[in-house]
């Protein structure tokens, strides 16, 4: 098996060369730590870069509430992706995407020598993505969504899983004085232990959780554990987050370091 990790420019608190040494060590497989994964793509093929803008410019959600995605997209929107995709630190807020279009699209721009169930492409992007939920019929932000590629948002990790109430609630009061950033300046800090915040010095740590997912994925097309302290637990709410990424009782469950070891030795898992 051969993993290769994208990194994301503008996420400068994660390291996916350190990443990547945790996987290596962990599993005994081959990991190589790429650059941002649209940079590659855009040297790889002629007009990548237009192809790219106009998926991503479809893949945007118009609408929360609405599934389906189907609009033509305008000239406008497809010439602000590409501008948005040609420059390695730029930083969007605001947009949510689909990630299974994101996923097709950049699907697309694996090479043909790189694909296959042996190889690992796992995506970093400061990029919001989201899937269609059915049960309430609306789009949920996500942190991954595993496949070929994966990709796993360094926005995700902040906006989707659900903050304590009581940061909502103080939020709330922030805005009502009319401190809009606020959330960001006095009470990401301030719950330091519960929230993962923007920037968060702690953000390669918890990715290793997320890589392993993604890795567990391809090995076993389970990615997650039903144990809270596990790194593979899914996790929807930021002291979830915390507690499996940061201050669970082990890193991995006895049934999935069992998993891993076998992996390591070239057993079949
Ligand atoms: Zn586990």
């Amino acid at each position: 098996m051969q993993v290769y990790l994208y990194s994301e420019p503008g996420a400068k608190t994660l390291d996916v060369g350190q990443l990547a040494g945790y996987v290596e060590s962990l599993l005994s497989i081959l990991v190589e730590a790429r650059g941002a994964f649209v940079h590659r793509y855009r040297e790889g093929q002629r007009d990548a870069l237009d192809t790219l803008a106009l998926h991503f410019a479809q893949a945007k959600v118009r609408n929360p509430q609405k599934e389906g995605n189907k609009v033509t997209p305008l000239p406008g929107e497809v010439d602000y992706e590409k501008r948005r995709l040609a420059d390695p630190q730029s930083r969007t807020f605001g947009l949510l995407y689909d990630g299974y279009q994101l996923m097709t699209a950049l699907g697309h721009g694996i090479p043909r020598e790189e694909r296959g169930l042996k190889h690992v492409h796992i995506v970093f992007t400061n990029q919001l993505f989201g899937t269609w939920d059915e049960a309430d019929r609306r789009y949920h932000a996500r942190v991954s969504l595993y496949g070929f590629p994966s990709l796993i948002s360094t926005t995700g990790i902040v906006e989707a899983p659900a903050k304590p109430r009581q940061y909502y609630f103080l939020k709330q009061q922030y805005t009502a004085l009319g401190l809009a950033d606020a959330p960001a300046v006095a009470l990401e800090p301030q719950f330091r232990h519960s929230v993962i915040g923007h920037e968060d010095e702690r953000l390669t740590e918890v990715m290793k959780g997320y890589v392993m997912q993604a890795i567990m994925y391809h090995v076993s097309g389970g990615p997650f554990c039903p144990d809270r302290h596990c790194r593979l637990f899914n996790a929807h709410w930021q002291e979830e987050v915390i507690r499996a990424q940061l201050g669970g009782d082990y890193e991995f469950c006895p049934r999935h370091r069992e998993q891993m070891e076998a992996m390591r030795l070239g057993r079949v898992p």
